[in-house]
């Protein structure tokens, strides 16, 4: 995929995503992998009315080539994701509330899901019976200690979705555009119908 068509379709996203609210104030970010490398979202742009001028462009090792836009310190995650998942293209990350506050509220290193049909939004995912596992990571400042980290856990237990980050947000992966965005729009459904679940029944339950 070249550059060009892997930006237009994030900034087409970036829009959707902004309009769900899952991206507030500038954050989040997005990336694809591409014949040259991957691109990324620069730092400090409004999610929803990205441009051209607001990406930057790695190349295959995730050394960023001429531009003035300033990356991420979060592009660090994505390429750790990239090199993890071989079969991965997009990776797209979110502040929803719903990420932000189960990943809190759950203590334990990950969210564990059954009983819905909607986890057959996840690739893989083939009845309501099976357990859809998100590993949950706690939020660190520093970006490579968490790569690390994700790495470790990876190596025991692959990763095949995403992963969330403590009181921060999720990072969610796709082959393609459309399944990166029907994965994303499944965990935010499932995310926002076990809060709700949980106020009801509580936490024990
Ligand atoms: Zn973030």
């Amino acid at each position: 995929m070249h550059n060009n068509t892997a930006i237009s379709e994030l900034i087409e996203a970036g829009k959707w995503i902004s309009q769900r609210g899952w991206v507030p104030a500038t954050g989040g970010n997005f990336s694809a992998r591409t014949n040259s490398g991957f691109v990324v979202t620069a730092s400090g742009f409004d999610k929803g009315q990205l441009g051209s001028h607001t990406f930057i462009e790695l190349d295959h090792v995730g050394n960023r080539s001429a531009s003035a836009a300033k990356p991420s310190a979060e592009t660090e995650l994505h390429l750790c994701m990239y090199k993890l998942i071989p079969a991965a293209n997009y990776v797209l990350h979110t502040h929803s509330v719903a990420a932000t506050v189960l990943s809190r509220v759950i203590k334990g290193h990950s969210l564990d899901l059954d009983g819905y049909e909607m986890q057959k939004s996840l690739t893989g995912i083939t009845s309501h019976l099976d357990t859809l596992s998100i590993p949950i990571f706690d939020n660190d400042q520093d970006i490579d200690r968490l790569s690390l980290l994700v790495s470790d856990h990876h190596l025991h237990m692959p990763i095949e979705h995403g992963v969330l980050i403590r009181g921060h947000g999720l990072y969610v992966v796709g082959r393609t555009i459309s399944e990166v965005r029907r994965q994303l729009e499944g965990l935010e459904f499932l995310f926002a119908c076990e809060i709700e679940r949980l106020k009801l029944v509580g936490l024990e339950s």
